[in-house]
């Protein structure tokens, strides 16, 4: 049978447009909650049930609807926001389409209280599907308003049907209430899921109190806060420190004049300064709020994808990535092994000196978004088994302390800094080697700080090597040791072309290859005391993390072959007790980056006398 064509009717044209805006419970959250903040409210209330499904309720206390309005706002094409043509392009691109409400009813069963402050009695209405009132009631109520969704997507039992899974809808909308009372400050939230608390925030609370509010106590603590002033644009920034980093990216805020955006050049920009600070694929948590003047961006060109155009962005860029290098660098930490689920106490009082009522109580009915409350907690397996092993005391061990100055290498000597009497950065106070764990770490104690320091030796002297390789590329003289006769590779055609087409940047690291017949080469030399190098390992390596770049496999740098080059160098199951551990500790300490190996994992990791008291019970909760 041939098919005719239709004319669709109204009914399901509306229903086609309405499922554009509204694919979701998160959506209707979200046109609603901009409505209130764009209806001046100081207090927003989110209600949801079933992730949305059986009911969405937002209460504000903004200017409300006259009762006139009412009966035009559930209708398309209606807003007060546009009022004539001249403001229709701004409107657009705030995202006014004068739609929201008309969908929201399209699809599911809409009551509004309402009231205005001139209005002495609030209103109640019931609003159908094609946006007509249904009923209207007088009713005692606060000024503002309330919308309440109920039976969501009923009458299209298709998109029912297709509604996201639901891991999905929670994270969509933890996110968007996230962004949104993060950008927000002068606006309390409140957000309430299926009855239990979930997010709270305080209007005009200091910056890092609202965050704290939204994304918790491990990530407030652990930000490094920037401020700048450029000509053409300022920025208030929040970035992590070493000791703070996620699986991914999502606690990566960008708000630019209070709304929020996503910028991967920014974003990459960023993440490259944490590049050998942070493990590999783990990406720091940053909050900047950007004012920049309109002019300077262009909004048009996603307005629903939260993109917009910059038209200086690389002197964003630039800027940014300037001040993170300087605050992270200046604030690197040792890795502290903290116990699990101690008290907030101190970063209460830290955050919260004169007001305690301005905060919520960390009292169990209350959940945070599961993903914000990330532990960072790799160290703990290494820990663990330091709490096994038994303790081999050796109390003829000597105490070094940092005026002793210990003769170093006199190699290493010049390949640092030139600073020369600069201030120690690990282990201040001296210490004393107590032993060493497993061949792999070494124990040290600081009995000022009362702490214990493990140092991972591997880690470590991957750390030094790479410093000192750094400094000979830069000078541009990385010294080789030549392979008696060559070690030949065979690879196959695409790793071939790959190693080939880096020759040059092999060779300005000190990694001299040549081709040797089909798909073949022959590694001529490599680094001069890089030790125990396994020359096809290290191929191999950088063949492998140039698959891993995001970008083309040619992006691969020297600083990556360079990396590789030192782990490549390592052989675990080196006996420890065979290092010179002074000599170790003093060349670590002449590291830019004496915290961490060049891919981001801890030299050394601390853990303060308190905090084995507290795991052995000897004292409770007080730090
Ligand atoms: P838009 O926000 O694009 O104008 P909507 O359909 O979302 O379109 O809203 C229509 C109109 O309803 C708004 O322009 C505004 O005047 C009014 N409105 C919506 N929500 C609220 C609210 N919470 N408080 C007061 N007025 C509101
Ligand atoms: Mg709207």
């Amino acid at each position: 049978m041939i098919k005719r064509i239709n004319l669709l009717s109204e009914e399901t044209i509306i229903k086609i447009a309405a499922g554009e805006i509204i694919e979701n419970p998160s959506s209707i959250i979200k046109e609603l909650v901009e409505n209130s903040i764009d209806a001046n409210s100081e207090t927003i209330n989110i209600e949801i049930g079933n992730n949305g499904k059986d009911y969405i309720k937002v209460r504000d206390d903004g200017i409300g609807f006259k009762r006139e309005d009412l009966k035009l706002a559930f209708k398309r094409h209606t807003t007060s926001k546009i009022s004539n043509i001249k403001d229709l392009d701004e409107a657009l691109t705030l995202g006014f389409r004068g739609e929201a409400l008309s969908s929201i009813a399209n699809v599911s069963n809409v009551v509004v209280i309402t009231k205005t402050k001139e209005d002495s009695v609030g209103t109640l209405v019931k609003i159908n599907h094609n946006g007509d009132i249904i009923s209207m009631e007088d009713i005692v109520t606060n000024n503002g308003t309330t919308i309440i969704c109920k039976d969501l997507f009923d009458n299209i039992p298709v998109r029912k049907k297709y509604l996201e899974s639901k891991n999905y809808e929670v994270n969509k909308t933890n996110d968007i209430i996230t962004r949104l009372s993060l950008s927000h400050t002068d606006i309390s939230f409140e957000y309430i899921k299926d009855d239990k608390l979930v997010l709270k925030t305080n209007r005009n609370a200091e910056q890092i109190n609202n965050i704290y509010s939204v994304l918790g106590k491990n990530v407030a603590e652990n930000l490094l806060e920037f401020s700048c002033n450029e000509e053409s644009f300022s920025v208030k920034g929040f970035i992590s420190n070493n000791n703070l980093y996620k699986s991914n990216r999502n606690n990566q805020f960008i708000f630019v004049n209070n709304r929020s955006i996503t910028d991967n050049g920014i974003s990459r920009g960023i993440e490259k300064q944490y590049n050998s600070i942070i493990p590999l694929n783990r990406y720091p948590v940053f909050l900047l709020y950007i004012n920049i003047d309109s002019e300077l961006i262009d909004v048009n060109i996603h307005p629903k994808k939260d993109v917009i155009k910059f038209l200086n962005i690389e002197e964003i860029i630039n800027t940014l990535s300037r001040e993170v290098h300087n605050k992270l660098f200046k604030n690197l930490k040792i890795f502290e092994v903290q116990t699990k689920n101690k008290d907030t106490k101190n970063i209460f009082n830290k955050y919260y000196t004169n007001d305690s009522d301005n905060f919520i109580s960390n009292s169990d009915n209350i959940i945070k978004f599961k993903d914000l409350s990330y532990e960072n907690n790799f160290v703990s397996d290494e820990v663990n088994e330091i709490y096994t092993d038994d303790k081999r005391e050796d109390n003829n061990s000597q105490v070094v302390t940092p005026s002793e100055n210990v003769l170093v290498e006199n190699d290493f000597e010049d390949i640092f800094f030139e600073k020369e009497k600069s201030e120690r950065k690990i282990l201040v106070n001296g210490y004393r080697h107590i032993g060493n764990l497993f061949l792999q770490y070494i124990l040290l104690e600081d009995n000022v700080e009362k702490s214990l320091y493990i140092l991972d030796h591997h880690a470590a002297h991957e750390r030094i090597n790479y410093e000192k390789l750094i400094k000979d590329y830069e000078k541009n003289n990385i010294p080789t040791q030549n392979l008696i006769s060559g070690f030949l590779v065979e690879l196959t055609n695409n790793e071939f072309d790959l190693v080939i087409s880096i020759k040059d940047k092999l060779n300005s690291v000190g990694i001299e290859i040549e081709e040797f017949g089909d798909n073949s080469i022959i590694i001529r030399s490599i680094p001069a005391y890089i030790e125990n190098i396994d020359p096809e390992r290290l191929i191999r390596d950088i063949i492998d993390s140039s698959n891993k770049l995001e970008h083309s496999i040619y992006d691969i740098d020297p600083y990556t072959i360079m990396k590789k080059a030192c782990s490549a160098s390592i052989k675990t199951g080196d006996n420890v007790s065979k290092l010179d551990v002074v000599k170790l500790i003093e060349m670590l300490d002449k590291c830019n980056m004496p915290f961490t190996c060049p891919h981001g994992r801890p030299t050394l990791v601390k853990i303060t006398k308190n905090q084995l008291d507290k795991e052995f019970f000897r004292i409770q909760n007080e730090g």
